[in-house]
């Protein structure tokens, strides 16, 4: 747990891998093993969500973590015969049969996020890129609680990110919070990418919260120690990175420290940015209505964070 200055609020940031495989479904770690090596590892919130089937975490060691019950869904997609969809906070007695599998060409979707919702769970879309989604067909969805930007289980084809798929939905006015995580399955998947919740307590209903605002951040490593956004000016600081960016809709942005990211360690480190949102504007006045900005940085190493979107106009 760290310290983070939340858009004015004096939160906690609580690290979390919210996509989690044991041996009760394709995972190679059996609940308790995974547990103990997040756990050891300095994590303090998990969900797990193995597919098809929610877990009694009652009856799990938390090893001094909380744990929030989950399953990962999987309806047929249409176009794509079947997606990926996280139920995070579900009910352990929840009907996974909303999404068994239907004939080629249904699309059960979002029957399935809104039997997530029902529920009082969140309903996340889990990697769209590696499963082939386009942006066009995630956006017609109702009630998602976001995607995810970053899967570290999918990086073996170079699809873990997905923050062009992100961009697109924020474009088309659907600025959606995005978790990073290890959707962990085996040994290589452990510990590349998670979610800082921000909020007060390490409490089931205040990270749930949490989560439904967008009171978190994603990363591979870096950290934000201070996000605000205040009278036109946003500003953020961070442990150091090379890149901040400041992305808003279609070609409009910002960039501070090094744009030409090349990794061979000659790039000056930075630790804050501070983007005047009247500039988004110049020199093409007229041309794009910006009405969304998310920082996204980078450090020495490539890896990235990501804060949640917020609306600017
Ligand atoms: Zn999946
Ligand atoms: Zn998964």
């Amino acid at each position: 747990m760290t310290a983070i200055d939340f858009y004015g609020k004096k939160l906690n940031a609580y690290r979390a891998n919210l996509h989690t495989h044991s041996t009760r479904s394709d995972g190679k770690f059996t609940p308790d093993e995974i547990l103990k090596l997040y756990s050891d590892e300095g994590y303090d919130v998990m969900c797990m969500t193995d597919h098809m089937r929610t877990s009694n975490i009652g009856e799990l060691d938390p090893h001094g973590m909380l744990l929030l019950p989950g399953v990962e869904l999987h309806p047929a997609g249409g176009r794509i015969r079947r997606a990926h969809l996280l139920g995070v906070n579900v009910p352990e007695d929840f009907d996974t049969s909303v999404a068994d599998f239907t004939a080629e060409g249904d699309n059960k979707m979002q029957q399935v996020i809104d039997a997530v919702n029902a529920a009082g769970g969140l309903c996340y879309f889990a990697h769209p890129y590696w499963c082939g989604f386009r942006s066009d067909e995630i956006a017609p969805l109702r009630g998602l609680a976001g995607i995810e930007v970053y899967n570290t289980s999918t990086r073996y084809i170079g699809r873990q990110y997905n923050m062009q798929i992100w961009d697109e939905l924020c474009d088309m006015g659907l600025p959606f919070p995005a978790l990073a995580v290890d959707d962990v399955h085996r040994p290589r998947d452990l510990f590349m990418g998670w979610t800082e919740i921000c909020c007060e307590e390490r409490t089931r209903e205040c990270v749930a919260d949490a989560l439904k605002r967008g009171s978190f951040y994603s990363t591979q490593g870096p950290k934000f120690k201070r996000l605000s956004f205040k009278d036109g000016i946003f500003e953020a600081e961070f442990t150091p990175v090379v890149t901040a960016l400041g992305i808003s809709n279609q070609c409009r942005g910002f960039c501070a420290g090094t744009p030409n990211f090349t990794g061979d360690g000659t790039a000056p480190e930075i630790t804050g940015c501070r983007f005047e949102i009247a500039n988004l504007f110049k020199p093409l006045k007229a041309c794009v209505k910006c009405d969304y900005l998310r920082c996204q940085i980078v450090d020495a190493q490539g890896r990235h964070a990501w804060s949640n979107p917020i609306r600017i106009g």
